[in-house]
């Protein structure tokens, strides 16, 4: 049977080194690989022109540059936003959402900043009972190449460089944590896609273990955690995570992460009506501080599709502008960190983790 041919990209720079001298190379043309796939991104071997005709032609009968296929694209007439969905080799269907700035005055954001939001997971084994994903099931953990293979694509049709990547989309990031750190490690690199990790932002619903994992390696990524509320019974109604680890374990491992790395933790807050829009949440909202450094956002609901037989189908409502803006202005008088105002990017073309995928699917 014919071997199949190594994809390049999703390879470390150590990784490409080994490979080098496995094909009779010095090392150092390992770096040169690098640099050409990550840091120039380019389409083939034949455009890596510091290396030698002849050892191109032995890297082509053993290796590739493997894009991600694109299935479909969408761009958002309202905001620009841009959503991609992959066919993966084997079928499975993934995606990726490039959000530009918001022009909305209330939602502070810097307008230079281009963000990419990345997929870790096919489905997702979490099963937060508000997010389409969610309602797939778990098919695979992605590879590195899958996730490294969003940016590259993404940056090709982008307007200009994109500045930030957030894993925040089909998946949970910590639940792949080898291939999403070992990701990290490619984009941060100078030689490779070179985006600043204090551009990257890990997000987790709360896998306590590997968030002091990544505090006790040093990870400069930052963190966020979808927290949505600090009651423990709703929370373990609408995240069935918080079952395994409550608010408070939740809450202690994210003062272990500031204490290691004194990196201020992001805490992400979909803002249901009804649901957690009330004083008593603010009143707890108040004490995050005094428990951990931080940061809020708060990010109104989009509404999703959930079957029909869903008990969960009318508890999720998207709030009002105006219920929002309250909510906000209130936090932002009270608290003593910053809160943050998120926009819904893409609403008119499902731009919320999963959409997509599920609809393609359905
Ligand atoms: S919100 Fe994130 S962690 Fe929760 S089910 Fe959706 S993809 Fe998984």
């Amino acid at each position: 049977m014919k071997k199949s041919k190594t994809n390049l990209i999703g390879l470390n720079k150590q990784q490409l080194r080994d490979l080098a001298v496995s094909l009779g190379e010095k090392p150092f043309r390992g770096d040169q690989i690098f640099r050409w796939i990550y840091h120039d991104q380019v389409q083939s071997i034949d455009e890596m022109t510091n290396i030698s005709a002849a050892f191109r032609e032995v890297l082509k009968q053993h290796t590739s540059v493997m894009p991600l296929a694109i299935e479909q694209k969408q761009v958002s007439a309202q905001d620009g936003t841009i959503k991609f969905l992959f066919k993966l080799n084997d079928g499975l269907k993934i995606e990726s959402v490039l959000i530009p700035p918001s022009d909305v005055p209330e939602i502070a954001e810097d307008m230079r900043r281009l963000t990419l939001c990345i997929s870790t997971q096919v489905g997702c084994p979490a099963d937060c009972k508000f997010c389409a994903t969610g309602t797939m099931g778990f098919y695979r953990n992605l590879t590195v190449g899958e996730i490294i293979g969003q940016i590259i694509e993404a940056q090709r049709h982008a307007p200009r460089r994109i500045s930030n990547i957030v894993y925040m989309g089909m998946g949970e990031p910590l639940l792949n944590y080898d291939n999403v750190m070992n990701s990290i490690d490619i984009i941060g690199d100078d030689e490779g896609i070179g985006i600043s990790p204090r551009r990257i932002t890990v997000s987790t619903v709360g896998y306590v273990k590997k968030i002091k994992q990544m505090a006790d390696e040093s990870r400069k990524a930052k963190l966020a955690i979808s927290l949505h509320t600090l009651d423990d019974d709703l929370r373990t109604r609408i995240m069935p995570i918080n079952r395994k680890h409550n608010i408070d374990e939740l809450l202690d491992a994210a003062r272990y992460y500031w204490k290691k790395t004194r990196q201020r933790v992001t805490f992400e807050y979909i803002f249901f009506e009804g649901l957690n829009d009330t004083d008593k949440d603010i009143k707890s909202l108040k004490k995050l501080s005094g428990k951990v450094p931080c940061k809020l956002n708060i990010i109104p609901f989009h509404p999703i599709y959930l079957p029909g037989d869903s008990p969960m189908k009318d508890t999720f409502r998207p709030p009002g502008r105006e219920v929002v803006q309250q909510f906000v202005e209130r936090l932002r008088k009270e608290c003593d960190f910053p809160v943050m105002l998120r926009s819904s990017s893409g609403i008119d073309i499902d731009g919320a983790c999963g959409k997509l995928a599920v609809k393609e699917s359905a």
